[in-house]
């Protein structure tokens, strides 16, 4: 029997086939493909009981065609060489679907975050970083790192620190890493970006009719029924999303612990206190425990939203999968023989690529903001305010009505720094898919969203190389 593809042969296997439905130089479609630089440090550091520890942590940075290069940390068992390089490459193409200007690049670090005190993670974190610095892996125009399994704004405030500390005299030097804490110059909306981006394409893909009614399925996100895996920062935000502004009806969740179903409904904040009150979400009121986390994944659904780790979705249960419409809200969780069967089923699988794009997407905001110095908003907010008070008195004068305080208060609003970034985030999403749909509805059947995503990707990186030519 052939040996598994590892998760980055799995990527450059989706790569390989949507390259073949473009006529790039084979030269340049390697070098798209390639990892630029990839590197291991090991590392010690002292237990809080005086032992000492040998850390392994990775940094692969994909594609140097645009800098700096963007993409998260995370702290995780399953960190290896090849999981950083599969994410890192994922970033890139992620990064090219939303049109955000950075290359790609993942980092790990091979630990049980939640073995450890938090005296212990503050100086594995500011450790890594000081190694990241030395092999200039970070900075706010080379390599740009944010959260992602295990890690948050915690690690990301220690990691601008330990930065600043390291280079004072960069006066950007707080864009060296995004999802920071508000405080220390992070963004509004950044923690809940992710599961808020999956909500705006999936309410996007759902309101074309047409492609719903492909799928058997009616228009608009309100009474479909979804079922989530893991509610992490991720999950929990895109079911919390699709519930409280989709309509959407949670029918299933999944977590480490097992799965629950309710075809009437599982309120999301009530499941998320039952969880930290219980330690599971086993035994949640009016929902059934399922016999194991993998029934979770075959409910009977429209939406399957895996948003754990990667590999969730295989050839061992892809056969079962009943749901319509795949979002994958982790990276890799769908394998790419388990995607091509989807493709055969009909079943509509939204890429991560895509449809999790919107935590990069606000890091990008945050990182202008970090290089602008410059809350979003603080110029204009008050100047539009008045320019439309202006308006609506005129408006009065002319007809006659006097508007109430409440209309008043409504219409003319200058916008705070979460408006303009959830906006931003929005448009973001939808002319994204839009963009991979004309790409999807071209291939007239011949490949499936995943690869029109990836064509959409390479295209664009392939452009960024002939534009600027190759260094001779
Ligand atoms: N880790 C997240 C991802 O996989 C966010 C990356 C970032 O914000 O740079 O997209």
């Amino acid at each position: 029997m052939s040996e598994p593809l590892t998760f980055f042969d799995q990527v450059n296997r989706n790569f390989d086939k949507a390259a073949a439905f473009t006529n790039h130089p084979h030269g340049i479609l390697e070098q798209i493909k390639q990892i630029n630089s990839v590197i291991h440090f090991a590392f010690p550091i002292k237990r809080d009981d005086g032992s000492i520890q040998v850390m392994h942590g990775w940094r692969a940075e994909h594609s140097h065609h645009k800098l700096p290069t963007k993409g998260g940390i995370r702290y995780a068992m399953t960190v290896n060489e090849d999981e950083v390089m599969a994410l890192a490459a994922l970033m890139t193409y992620k990064c090219a679907i939303v049109n955000v200007p950075f290359g790609g690049a993942k980092g790990g670090i091979r630990i049980a975050a939640h073995e450890y005190s938090e005296g212990e993670l503050e100086r594995i974190t500011r450790r890594f970083t000081f190694e990241l610095f030395n092999k200039h892996f970070i900075g706010p125009g080379l390599d740009v790192p944010a959260p992602d399994f295990g890690t948050g704004p915690r690690e990301m405030a220690w990691i601008a620190d330990t930065y600043s500390t390291l280079a004072p005299h960069d006066i950007n030097a707080l864009g060296c890493v995004t999802a920071k804490p508000v405080s220390e110059g992070g963004i509004d909306g950044r923690v809940e970006a992710t599961g808020r981006g999956v909500f705006y394409g999936l309410r996007e893909v759902c309101s074309v009719a047409e492609d719903m009614r492909g799928l058997g399925l009616s228009p608009g996100l309100e009474g479909k029924r979804v079922v989530v895996q893991g509610l992490g920062n991720v999950g929990y935000h895109t079911a919390k999303f699709l519930q409280e502004d989709g309509g959407a009806v949670i029918v299933g969740a999944i977590e480490h612990e097992g799965a629950i179903a309710k075809r009437t409904g599982i309120d999301v904040e009530a499941l998320m206190a039952h969880r930290r009150e219980t330690g599971s979400i086993l035994g949640f009121p009016g929902a059934t425990d399922l016999a194991s986390r993998e029934l979770g994944l075959e409910l009977d659904c429209d939406i399957l939203v895996p948003a754990a780790l990667e590999n969730a979705i295989t050839m061992d249960n892809a056969p079962r999968v009943k749901a319509k419409i795949i979002a994958e809200a982790a990276n890799g969780p769908t394998s790419s023989e388990a995607s091509d069967l989807f493709f055969e089923r009909g079943v509509l699988v939204l890429p991560d690529a895509f449809i999790n794009a919107g935590g990069v997407t606000v890091s990008y905001f945050e990182w202008l903001k970090n290089l602008e110095h410059v809350r979003f908003g603080r110029l204009e907010k008050r100047f539009d305010e008045q320019s439309a008070r202006r308006l609506l008195t005129a408006i009065e004068h002319a007809t006659g009505r006097a508007f109430s305080d409440q209309e008043i208060s409504s219409i003319a609003r200058g916008a705070e720094e979460i408006d303009l970034v959830n906006s931003g985030l929005e448009e973001t999403m939808i002319e994204a898919y839009h963009e991979i749909r004309e790409i999807f509805k071209r291939g007239g059947g011949a490949y499936d969203l995943r690869a029109a995503s990836m064509i959409d990707a390479i295209d664009k990186v392939a452009l960024a190389y002939a534009d600027r030519g190759i260094f001779p």
